[in-house]
């Protein structure tokens, strides 16, 4: 008799399963996009190994450093939450770089292709004017470059509500 309820219950889950799987092909993934400083990429980590001398000449306009977005190692959490993250919505990096360090650019580009190409290969927005995208949701811990008029819901990284990497998967229902 127990063993037909085990296999009657491993039947059951094999179907759920499957309804889960076709349910989640036939519905479109919500879309979240991603900004990159200070919520994938550890913007300090990058100035921690500029010299003071550099530091100084740049005063007051750091992120004009050349190759100062490729020194810049992950937020802790940022790789493993945006791979468990991608398997449920549709995801995208959404971020500004500084118009006049253009060397920040391709950085940024070659940052994403060393850590995360596997989830954000050809998916990168870069502009200052994030409200122009549309998705659903919008990771993000400035309310700059349009962010704060983004259509869908800004989840302010760094705040009080989502302090970290783990906050923002449990709200997303991803933990
Ligand atoms: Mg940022």
């Amino acid at each position: 008799m127990m063993n037909t309820v085990t296999k009657n219950d491993k039947t059951h889950n094999r179907k759920i399963d499957i309804i889960d799987s076709v349910s989640s092909t036939l519905e479109p993934k919500k879309r979240v996009f991603v900004d990159m400083d200070n919520v994938l990429v550890d913007f300090g980590s990058g100035l921690s190994q500029i010299s003071e001398e550099v530091k100084n000449e740049y005063e007051g306009r750091l992120d004009e450093i050349p190759g100062l977005f490729g020194l810049m190692k992950p937020v802790p959490g940022a790789i493993e939450s945006v791979h468990k993250l991608q398997k449920h919505y549709d995801l995208f990096i959404l971020s500004t770089a500084p118009w006049k360090n253009p060397s920040a650019w391709s950085d940024k580009v070659k940052w994403v292709t060393q850590y995360l190409d596997d989830v954000f290969h050809k998916r990168m927005v870069l502009t200052h004017r994030k409200d122009l995208c549309q998705g659903d949701y919008l990771i993000d811990d400035r309310g700059k470059n349009g962010t704060s008029e983004f259509d869908g819901e800004w989840i302010e990284f760094g705040s009080e509500k989502f302090p970290d990497w783990d906050s923002v998967l449990v709200y997303l229902g991803v933990k």
